[in-house]
């Protein structure tokens, strides 16, 4: 069906939120697992100044509130995203606009002070706020695991950093304080985040919110776990990762937190047309837990052993044609409903991802680079994305293919 120009951004909206976390560990859950909401962009006009604070004053169900942050878009339709001082991305319809102007204070984020008076009003009183140097995290769980949480992603981030600035890709630290809601228990989580997220909430245990620019989450352990644990906080990190089920919290919290850290430091822009290759790529690159660390995590990127497998299964089971030329293409084997070519999808740009950064560093950063500049609801055809890699790594895609299907290979040995 052809889409009005006007309603692309309409559209594009409700289709560019998630990227839920794929689960890997266990079979049911593999099975449990349908994605269906993904990342699809469309034609939208200009940005918005960055030296101009820009209000509208809306009927919200029937109330009249007014509302200050900078234009991020707008179409020929009138509906514009408004980018708020936290950091959310709300979108606009005329129909909803009673008054608007802008004026030349410079935006600017809420300091944290303002922030965490906002987060305290929105979330019910047992949830409390633990911050870090980059994150505000929000929780009704224990403060040990949350505290091990914040860690965990400080930790991840620095070395985000490091790493592409050491392959000379100048990333940035976040204009706005991160924010990360864990909920204590399952159940809330979803009463909680379905009408965020609709029916799918059930299929997923976390999920970063490209509008939001928020990662939710759940304790996959269990608060009751954790009642009788005392001691130094490397005691309770010790405690909780010497349980089975902490693999999967791990990398769940690093999956979601890498897409949040990415679109966060200059890496990509949130709702522009990146293939998903490549940003569920570099999330999968960094999920590996490290048991041989306190933290569970270290900063080094290692062979994901559950995504390789994975890899060399699809390759042998299914003789797949040219897999990697197939998601440069197209971001649709992400979104077939069949969670066994999600499942394969994540493990080719996994070893993608794995491969590329590993023998063809330069060359990555160059392509991030060419990504990175995407603007937010811009459309991005075929063409276009087949010949920005192609520009970047050769067209030669037997060739490509073979030294990929090699060095993934040699992983296994
Ligand atoms: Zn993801």
């Amino acid at each position: 069906m052809k889409v009005n120009r006007e309603e692309r951004i309409v559209k594009s909206w409700k289709n560019a939120r998630y990227l839920p976390f794929i689960i890997i560990y266990s079979l049911t859950a593999m099975k449990r697992f349908l994605l269906t909401l993904f990342l699809t962009c469309y034609a939208v006009l200009a940005l918005g100044s960055a030296f101009a604070l820009d209000y509208v004053t809306l009927n919200e169900k029937g109330k009249k509130i007014t509302r200050d942050g900078r234009i991020i878009s707008r179409d020929t339709g009138g509906n514009f995203v408004l980018e708020e001082r936290d950091g959310f991305w709300r979108l606009i319809q005329p129909k909803d606009v009673i008054e608007q102007w802008s004026d030349d204070v410079e935006f600017e984020p809420y300091t944290r002070k303002d922030l965490k008076k906002r987060l305290q009003a929105e979330f019910p009183k047992e949830f409390r706020i633990i911050e870090t140097k980059r994150y505000m995290i929000v929780s009704d769980t224990t403060v040990a695991y949350a505290t091990w949480c914040g860690n965990l992603l400080e930790q991840l981030d620095t070395a985000f950093l490091e790493h592409w600035q050491a392959k000379g890709f100048e990333l940035s630290e976040p204009e706005f304080p991160l924010v990360a809601v864990i909920f204590a228990d399952y159940g809330n989580f979803v009463r909680c985040t379905q009408d965020e997220v609709g029916s799918s909430v059930t299929k997923i245990s976390a999920f970063y919110n490209q509008h939001s620019n928020r990662i939710v989450f759940y304790d996959l352990t269990g608060r009751e776990n954790y009642g009788g644990i005392r001691g130094s906080i490397n005691q309770r990190i010790r405690e909780i990762m010497s349980r089975p089920e902490s693999a999967k919290a791990v990398s769940t919290f690093v999956h979601e937190a890498a897409h949040q850290f990415s679109f966060n430091c200059g890496m990509f822009r949130r709702c522009a047309a990146c293939p998903l290759w490549v940003s569920e790529g570099i999330a999968t690159l960094y999920e590996t837990p490290d048991f041989n660390s306190v933290k569970a995590w270290s900063s080094n990127i290692k062979v994901n052993r559950t995504r390789l497998e994975r890899f060399y299964r699809y390759i042998i089971e299914r003789n797949p044609q040219e897999p990697m030329k197939k998601l440069v293409l197209s971001d649709e084997p992400f979104q077939f409903t069949n969670g066994d070519t999600v499942l394969d999808s994540y493990a080719t740009c996994w070893s993608m991802m794995y491969y590329f950064n590993a023998k063809h560093g330069d060359k990555l950063v160059e392509y991030l680079k060419i990504l990175s500049q995407k603007k937010p609801h811009v459309s991005y055809d075929v063409e276009a994305r087949l010949r920005e890699f192609e520009s970047v790594f050769g067209d030669g895609w037997d060739r490509l293919h073979r030294a990929f299907y090699y060095e993934v290979g040699e992983l296994g040995r």
